[in-house]
């Protein structure tokens, strides 16, 4: 059985023998799961295994050909140097009037950031307002960088568990025991990696009622996934749904996955000036802008045809009736189809306990992923680093025929298990 990949999420990186060049805020965090995962799978790759990757969150989707277009044509006008710190004028005022007409949200230019991705947003953010001794309430299942992101500002991240039976979504009542005087935020996902799960506008108000009675506390929304939602829903972000949260809410989101743009490294922010300022003075020191050619092209996905978000959507829901099907055909694996994101959120419980061909145990999810990359050559993300066992994440964002492959290697290797 292969080692577990990191220590689970609930738990902090165990220290490590502070080295001697370290400084101690490094030895507090991990690399991500993701790129652990993500560097694994090349590796195995190039030793010639042929691997099916459903760990990764990339969109198998292209970027759109306009969008390549525009980049290119933007370095051969020479748009090569450094742009504003807090980007091009264009790009801002283009998210500007995504803001607006998507969510209602008016955002002036100086309450606007364009980042390195919205990762980079979100860092910035903590950086600027965290500090040892602080708080930051991450609702859980999560992406796991908001804690390690946590941790390097200094701060304490507070793992608040959604319940299944609430639809892996936070609870009011949940939040308001553990809100504090030292809480400095509330991280909202809409729609949420790993589970799927969406926000209603009413189920995001009730979570703002209870922020009313806590002033002090500032809510990052993460709305990375917001166009692939399915079944006619909407993933509303909180500032939209309850607009007396708006001068204390950092809205953040990318071209990543809504264009297929994951490698151009362009995110954004819109919040209240004085942080969007900080957040500035913070970008201007470390990576001084985002990429001249990746936020020309970023300009050319939001100002360009839009069709593509709701065609793109419609592929990934029928992939998901698929995929989930095939999975819950799976002996000890079940799963519910998800609201939005591109990812299955697999139950593994029904293999915990049985042993493979040569009588190792499955024990955990970790020990389940370890088992479908050994036996059917699989990567699947371990739901412990989200915080949410014994399950598995599958993406579904792949073709067709690599998900029915995929389908088929997983149910052989779950009728093995015995
Ligand atoms: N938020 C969530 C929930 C994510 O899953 C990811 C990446 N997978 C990000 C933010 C960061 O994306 P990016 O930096 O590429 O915009």
């Amino acid at each position: 059985m292969q080692a577990p990949l990191q220590a689970p999420l609930r738990q902090a990186p165990p220290p490590v023998a502070a080295a001697p060049l370290l400084a101690p805020r490094v030895t507090r965090i991990a690399a991500s799961p993701a790129s652990v995962l993500r560097a694994r799978a090349r590796e195995l790759r190039a030793a010639g295994r042929d691997l099916i990757e459903l760990s990764s969150g990339d969109v198998d989707f292209p970027t759109p050909d306009h969008v390549i277009a525009a980049a290119s044509a933007a370095a051969r006008r020479g748009e090569t140097r450094y742009t504003n710190v807090d980007g091009t004028p264009e790009l801002k005022d283009a998210v500007r009037a995504m803001f607006a007409s998507a969510h209602g949200l008016a955002y002036a230019r100086d309450e606007i950031i364009i980042t390195a991705g919205s990762t980079q947003a979100m860092f910035n953010a903590l950086l600027a307002t965290v500090s040892a001794g602080d708080e930051v309430v991450v609702p859980t299942p999560c992406w796991a960088p908001y804690l390690d992101q946590v941790r390097l500002a200094e701060g304490t991240p507070v793992l608040l568990r959604c319940r299944q039976n609430n639809g892996f979504k936070l609870r009011p009542e949940d939040l308001a025991a553990v809100l504090s005087a030292r809480t400095r935020w509330l991280v909202i996902n809409n729609p949420v990696n790993p589970t799927g799960a969406v926000y209603t506008r009413s189920e995001l108000c009730a979570i703002a009622g209870v922020l009313l009675e806590h002033p002090h506390v500032r809510v990052l929304a993460d709305g990375l996934y917001e166009h692939f939602v399915f079944d006619a829903r909407r993933a509303p972000t909180i500032a939209e749904a309850a607009p007396h949260l708006k001068a204390r809410t950092l809205t953040v989101g990318g071209v990543a996955k809504s264009y297929a743009m994951m490698g151009w490294r362009v995110g954004y922010a819109g919040g209240p000036a004085a942080l969007i300022r900080e957040m500035t003075k913070i970008q201007s020191q470390t990576t001084s802008c985002a990429s001249s050619i990746g936020q020309a092209a970023a300009l050319a996905a939001l100002t360009g045809p839009q069709d593509l978000l709701a065609e793109r959507t419609a592929v990934l829901a029928a992939r998901r009736d698929t995929f989930a099907r095939l999975i819950n055909g799976c002996s000890g694996l079940a799963c519910t189809p998800p609201e939005g994101t591109f990812y299955l959120m697999v139950s593994c419980a029904g293999v915990i306990g049985k042993r493979t061909r040569d009588g190792r145990e499955i024990a955990s999810d970790r020990d389940f992923a370890a088992y479908l990359l050994d036996a059917a050559e699989v990567v699947v993300f371990p739901g412990a680093d989200f915080g949410l066992s014994p399950y598995v994440r599958m993406s579904f964002a792949n073709p067709v025929a690599v998900i029915e492959e995929a389908g088929r290697r997983i149910a052989r290797a779950c009728a093995e298990l015995k």
